[in-house]
């Protein structure tokens, strides 16, 4: 069990890290890893040392932009109206496709999301209203 995170707006962020990491548990379950491990895997030992991070830099930027594509098709379903729960193609499941694949990758790369958010909540305070940008 994870421990509870304050973000200062009242209510406390927990279960988030674990719920990243089973979604890359059942990502890596159903092969989505595979393509990655398998070129790590056969990178001779010479190699393996200098390559290694830009090996997984490759892959975790071809799972960002497979992020921003699920984001396009919640945008192309808006465009078309296609609305609903439970059903593919959706607004919603392009949405869910999208914090899926954002929720594998952070389980993936062990990040401490939630202490990340709680303390980029509160760093935001701290800055001019909309961060002096227009939109
Ligand atoms: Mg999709």
């Amino acid at each position: 069990m994870s421990e509870r995170v304050e973000t200062g707006l009242g209510v406390e962020l927990g279960g988030i890290n674990e719920f990243c990491a089973l979604v890359n548990k059942e990502s890596r379950a159903r092969g989505w890893w595979e393509p990655m491990d398998n070129v790590l895997g056969g990178l001779v030992p010479d190699v393996r040392e200098e390559l290694f991070m830009p090996t997984v830099d490759a892959f975790t930027t071809q799972k960002i932009m497979l992020i921003v594509c699920e984001l396009g098709e919640a945008v192309e379903a808006m465009r078309q109206d296609i609305y609903g729960l439970e059903r593919k193609d959706t607004f919603e499941d392009e949405l869910a496709d999208a914090l899926l694949r954002l929720f594998d990758l952070i389980g993936e790369r062990g990040i401490d999301i939630e202490k990340q958010m709680a303390w980029k909540i509160n760093y935001n305070r701290t800055r001019e209203h909309m961060h002096g940008k227009s939109f």
